[in-house]
């Protein structure tokens, strides 16, 4: 059997350890995960309620159109409920578009490093991927993205902050980029940290919406939400766009434990307030713990710092690991000297600096 010639030189997903293998095999009672991002306080207990209380419908297929959470999403958003689909996860809505509007004869473009669903998913539908380095300063480097938009190109995925450098582009780079653009090219701007944001700058991308009918606008349940493990995202842009998306969608693509979880969830804004608060004091928590240590790092606009530990990134990564402490180190990212840390509770935090610092003695600067 030959499977799509597009396919065969993709990587199966490597999943990391799950942390009761970390445990065992290091020999040690606690384990700290900050390496996927997901939120250390968890979900909003309403949200954890809902969950509970779906369970009595857990043999009824769930609603295919998600028609309750469509209604509560754009209400809370303010754009109309056919501007909006949900996925398992955003991840989902990704390969939903890469479905619905990648061909062979396309070109996209995506920056580097940036979240890998991207450029896998229309590699998938054998679409040509055209990956821009960012600048000095892990940002987005939007000119020269610019400079690779031709007539083959149908879509530029920009996220936003960027995972894994966790900087930022402001609205005023975002509208110049949508400026010059040509309006039948797809901007996807992927905002999966954007509750996180606490600058005055971030783009109202929603808003954008108005103006911009080209755009599609990426959100997730599981950062900020907490529900990471349900798998539940949406995308959000002009009818038609969604209509398309929706073409391809599956019937039951979405849980009734997801949709009501997430439902409760968007209904609870003070626990996004109060984590968002906790995200940002933990960020300055170990900026300042970075600065004390001479170590640099990029500007961090989500939940997770990605720091430069001047030491070969994959040592660092296995010193942490056996104290307990599990972050993100990928040589797949080009940055060998690197780190990606989630931005813990602030005891989590200390007790990541502790082990680093130790470590840090440990190995041998490259
Ligand atoms: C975590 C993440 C997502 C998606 O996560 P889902 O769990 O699939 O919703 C999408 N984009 C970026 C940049 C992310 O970091």
């Amino acid at each position: 059997m030959q499977p799509k010639k597009n396919i065969v030189h993709l990587p199966v997903y490597q999943p990391g350890k799950p942390m009761e293998e970390v445990k065992r095999e290091l020999g040690l009672t606690e384990v700290i995960k900050l390496a996927s991002n997901e939120n250390p306080f968890g979900c909003s207990p309403k949200a954890k309620e809902a969950i509970i209380s779906a369970v009595d419908n857990a043999s009824i297929y769930p609603d295919g159109g998600a028609v309750d959470l469509t209604a509560a999403v754009s209400a809370h958003l303010g754009v109309q409920p056919n501007q909006v689909i949900f996925g398992a996860g955003s991840d989902e809505v990704i390969l939903m578009i890469a479905r619905a509007f990648l061909t062979p004869e396309d070109e996209t473009i995506t920056a580097f490093p940036t979240f890998p669903q991207y450029k896998h998913n229309a590699e998938v539908e054998g679409a040509a991927v055209i990956e821009v380095p960012v600048d000095e300063e892990g940002r987005h480097d939007l000119k020269a993205m610019l400079a690779k938009v031709n007539e083959k190109t149908k879509i530029v995925w920009i996220c936003n902050p960027n995972n894994p450098t966790g900087t930022m582009l402001s609205e005023a780079e975002i509208t110049a980029f949508l400026d010059a653009v040509p309006s039948r090219v797809m901007v996807i701007l992927d905002e999966a940290y954007a509750e996180y944001n606490v600058t005055g700058e971030y783009p109202d991308s929603i808003s954008l919406l108005q103006k911009y009918n080209n755009i599609v606008v990426l959100r997730t349940f599981s950062k900020i939400y907490g529900l990471a493990s349900l798998r539940i995202g949406f995308g959000v842009g002009h009818p038609d766009v969604i209509r398309s998306v929706n073409q391809v969608r599956e019937p039951f693509n979405t849980t009734g434990f997801a949709q009501k979880a997430a439902l409760a969830a968007v209904n609870d804004q003070s626990f996004i307030e109060s984590c968002r608060e906790a995200n940002a004091a933990g960020i300055q928590q170990l900026n300042a713990a970075f600065d004390k240590l001479g170590l640099r790092y990029f500007d961090a606009h989500g939940n997770f710092v990605m720091v430069d530990v001047e030491r070969p990134g994959g040592e660092v990564f296995q010193g942490l690991l056996r104290k307990g402490i599990i972050v993100r180190h990928d040589p797949s990212w080009g940055y060998p000297t690197r780190i990606r840390v989630t931005v813990g509770s602030t005891e989590q935090n200390e007790k990541f600096l502790k082990a680093l610092e130790e470590v840090l003695s440990e190995v041998a600067v490259s």
